[in-house]
């Protein structure tokens, strides 16, 4: 399971059942799987493989999942890094903690076996990281998904993660307005602590990224309603 287009996913649960079944399933489904079994180990594994997405369990000896999830959004190089959180059935609390420290989605044990990787791959989606050789192109802006690249005339620009999937939602639904709630949705997911004025801050950024090339006028402010991405300026 080396192949570089698999996603790569980090198992972080003390249980050596659970997690070998996880690794089990996981690799079966077409996943790279990574496994730890404390914090510390998992902090290592992601430091030497980057992986894509980490399955983090709540109840962990020493450093507890809630709050390694904290620590992670706190880091630079791990502040995108897609967390889904895994508890014990009975932890409705936990769940909007665990939301409220970072985590992306929450899955209650016991789960299926395809609730969790149909979870999984939702979440590689709307973080832009599901590997689809992908090439969107309008108007001499190319954006590619596979190399996680935007190129304008053949020059390079520079977007975050979260630039980066909006750009993405936008091209591949031109032509549409969009309210701030759906763009949340789209782009975002369920992460319910998310607010609207964060849309704008993200097409801010997304039009400053384009600027310099004369391309933020496709990003279009749709008064009263939202967002659209024209090809008409
Ligand atoms: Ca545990």
């Amino acid at each position: 399971m080396t192949d570089k287009s698999n996603p790569r996913v980090l198992v972080v649960e003390d249980e050596l059942a659970i997690r070998e079944m996880l690794g089990f399933t996981l690799a079966r489904a077409g996943f790279e799987v990574l496994e730890a079994e404390d914090t510390r180990e998992a902090t290592d594994l992601i430091a030497r493989t980057r992986p894509d997405v980490v399955l983090l369990d709540w109840m962990l000896p020493g450093i507890s999942g809630i709050d390694f999830a904290r620590r992670l959004r706190r880091e630079e190089v791990t502040r995108e890094l897609p967390i889904i959180m895994l508890t014990a059935r009975g932890e409705e609390a936990s769940k909007l903690k665990g939301f409220a420290v970072g985590a992306d989605d929450y899955i209650t044990k016991p789960f299926s076996t395809q609730e969790l990787i149909a979870r999984i791959k939702a979440l590689l989606r709307r973080s832009g990281i599901e590997r689809e050789d992908e090439m969107v192109v309008i108007e001499g802006l190319s954006l590619d998904t596979a190399g996680h690249r935007v190129n304008i005339k053949g020059k390079t620009v520079k977007l975050g993660p979260t630039e980066f999937r909006l750009l993405h939602f936008f091209m591949t639904h031109p032509e549409r307005v969009y309210s701030r709630d759906q763009l949340l949705d789209q782009v975002w997911g369920n992460q319910v602590y998310i607010e609207d004025r964060t849309v704008d801050v993200h097409i801010r950024r997304l039009r400053k990224a384009l600027a310099p090339f004369d391309y933020d006028q496709h990003v279009q402010t749709v008064r009263g309603s939202g967002y659209r991405f024209s090809k008409q300026v």
